[in-house]
């Protein structure tokens, strides 16, 4: 689809103008026909302050309407949108803003970000609030209601991948990439303009940006935006939407709540969940207490959205991610590259519209992950069963060998998950003097009484021996990321010496 992803959005409003396009605080503050002229102010509030085609724009604040205004600022110049995850330290930035050289680094003052002498750049700032002075700029100006014509090929955006090792790298994601996501994702799971979807994901990632954000703009939908995720600030404003897309940790928190139940869903038609996987266990309960099944999607930071549960209730499977999206390639391959037939676990590589050019300014990096013949290689392990459809078993790196044997990370996690009192799981392997590694399990319980010992007794019954947890850690909580992952390097970390010590 060629063109200017913000000109697709416009022509799909005609018709909708005086539907609000965005609610905040419970309020609308903006309705479609409206949404060209502030969008074209801060568009005039770039130009202002030196940005121009080609040119990277940083930004590092909280979610909020102005956030949206200024992404989309940014795509009609023809800029490049970089994003950045709001916990990364000022050292951290720096090295971006070291990489990404943009024109212009727009953040709340508040949020960390280098000093000038660090880090010469232009800055503006954006409050939460929507106050700072890039709106303060934006207000003063005359709307640019212009917008840039870009090819499908050129970027829109920069993101850096929350990778757990070594230095982010930036995906370079064009126009093309992400109008033909968006409108797979449209096809997919039947949006129309009498959506609206309740938006409680950061907008710095590409779950929240290109998923939530791009599907209701893409469809004229109203956007009830939260700062953040909450439980019972989700749960009082789901009544309101249909649609509800989150991280499994928000699914198994809005359970933990007492007071959720199928009234307060009565309105949702859809409920997505993504960024990583969704315990069998929490699909299971979510379905007994609403009456919905969640529909499980797989994606990836370079890639957008790849595959997708079906959309009918009975092909939103627990434990899958469904089928790859239109127009996407999915090999499940072993180390030569050889496809591996049904049921054969090996690592997922992909290729399709949605994939990104490469890393920016990173040939090496993107020779390592990008073959000749334009597949990616996610790092991701996974099979297919025989209809096609895909099961994520775990990232390539958390694959665990013991005693000569794989383990993959899944096949414990989702038994454990199903214990009594178990409330989430993470699987890694450690090393042991005798196996090699040692497969170790940490959970979250919720019953004071659970038992260890008698765990542990039962997991050596259940488990084939060199898959059994050599040790179950009863912890208040697994180390998680901004997007729910859990940061299985520190678990390593943590019990690294348990056997060798
Ligand atoms: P990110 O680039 O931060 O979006 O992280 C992408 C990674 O998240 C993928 O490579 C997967 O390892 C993981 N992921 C995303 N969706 C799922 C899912 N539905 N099930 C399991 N892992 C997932």
């Amino acid at each position: 689809m060629p063109g200017n992803l913000v000109a697709i959005f416009y022509a799909r409003h005609a018709g909708f103008g005086a539907k609000p396009a965005i609610v905040w605080n419970d309020a609308p503050v903006i309705d479609h026909a409206g949404l060209p002229a502030t969008v074209g102010r801060y568009r005039a509030a770039l130009a202002a302050l030196g940005v121009r085609r080609g040119d990277r724009v940083m930004v590092k604040t909280e979610n909020s309407p102005a956030f949206v205004y200024t992404y989309l600022a940014v795509l009609a110049s023809g800029a490049i949108f970089v994003p950045m995850n709001a916990a990364y330290t000022a050292a951290e930035v720096a090295l971006l803003i070291e990489d990404a050289e943009p024109a212009l680094l727009v953040h709340a003052a508040a949020t960390p970000v280098p000093d000038e002498a660090a880090a010469p750049v232009k800055r503006a700032t954006l409050e939460p609030d929507g106050t700072g002075s890039l709106p303060d700029l934006a207000l003063s100006l005359e709307p640019d209601l212009t917008i840039e014509p870009v090819a499908a090929d050129d970027l829109a955006a920069i993101l850096f991948t929350s990778g757990t090792t070594g230095r982010p790298k930036g995906a370079m994601l064009s126009h093309g990439n992400l109008s033909s996501n968006v409108a797979a994702l449209h096809e997919a799971w039947r949006f129309s303009p009498d959506d609206s979807i309740l938006h409680a994901l950061p907008l710095f990632h590409a779950h929240g940006l290109f998923v939530a954000l791009h599907l209701a703009l893409y469809n004229a939908c109203t956007l009830v935006m939260l700062p953040k995720f909450n439980a019972a600030e989700v749960i009082a404003r789901l009544g309101r939407v249909s649609v509800f897309m989150g991280v499994p940790t928000y699914y198994a928190r809005l359970l933990a709540d007492a007071s959720f139940d199928r009234a307060a869903c009565a309105s949702i038609r859809l409920f997505v969940s993504g960024s990583a996987p969704l315990l069998p266990s929490v699909f299971d309960a979510f379905a007994a207490r609403t009456g919905h099944r969640i529909l499980e999607r797989y994606g990836m930071t370079e890639a957008v959205m790849i595959t997708s549960n079906r959309y009918e209730q009975a092909g939103r499977i627990a434990g899958t991610v469904g089928f790859p999206l239109p127009g996407v390639s999915l090999n499940i391959v072993d180390a030569e590259r050889r496809p591996l037939p049904p049921g054969e676990v090996g690592e997922i590589e992909i290729r399709g519209p949605n994939l990104c050019a490469g890393y920016w300014r990173r040939p090496e990096a993107t020779a390592e992950s990008f073959h000749a013949d334009g597949f990616f290689r996610t790092g991701d392990t996974g099979f297919k069963d025989a209809e096609g459809r895909v099961s994520i078993v775990g990232r390539s790196k958390d694959l665990i060998i013991s005693g000569g044997f794989n383990v993959y990370p899944a096949e414990v996690e989702i038994p454990l998950a199903e214990v009594e009192g178990v409330v989430d799981v993470a699987v890694f392997g450690v090393p042991h003097p005798d196996f090699g590694e040692a497969v170790v399990a940490a959970v979250t319980v919720d019953r004071a009484d659970f038992d260890v010992a008698a765990q542990e007794a039962a997991a050596a019954a259940s488990f084939a021996r060199f898959k059994q947890p050599k040790a179950i850690h009863v912890l208040p909580e697994l180390p998680r990321n901004a997007m729910g992952k859990i940061m299985k390097s520190e678990l390593r970390k943590r019990y690294a010496d348990s056997f060798t010590a």
